[in-house]
């Protein structure tokens, strides 16, 4: 299985969530505990270990927040 890592950059995120439903392995949440610059709840990888690097994510987020990397 490839893997992969995504780099978020939180402050940019608005917090839309439409990332979250296109990950195969549904390894993205909205971070309950944290508040970005922009006063929302960013999206984080909760197991970045699963992440297969598909880049469905950052394709999805209309902000260009998500960098993907494959390993
Ligand atoms: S690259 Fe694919 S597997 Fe990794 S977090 Fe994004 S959607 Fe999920
Ligand atoms: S799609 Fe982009 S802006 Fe929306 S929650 Fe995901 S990372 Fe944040």
């Amino acid at each position: 299985m490839a893997k992969g890592r995504i780099i978020v950059d939180v402050d940019r995120c608005k917090g839309c969530g439409l990332c979250l439903a296109v990950c195969p392995n549904n390894l993205l949440e909205l971070d309950q505990n944290n508040v970005n610059k922009k006063g929302y709840q960013p999206m984080r990888i909760h197991t970045p270990d699963k992440c297969i690097g598909c880049a469905n994510c950052a394709l999805m987020c209309p902000d260009v927040v998500i960098t993907v990397e494959r390993l």
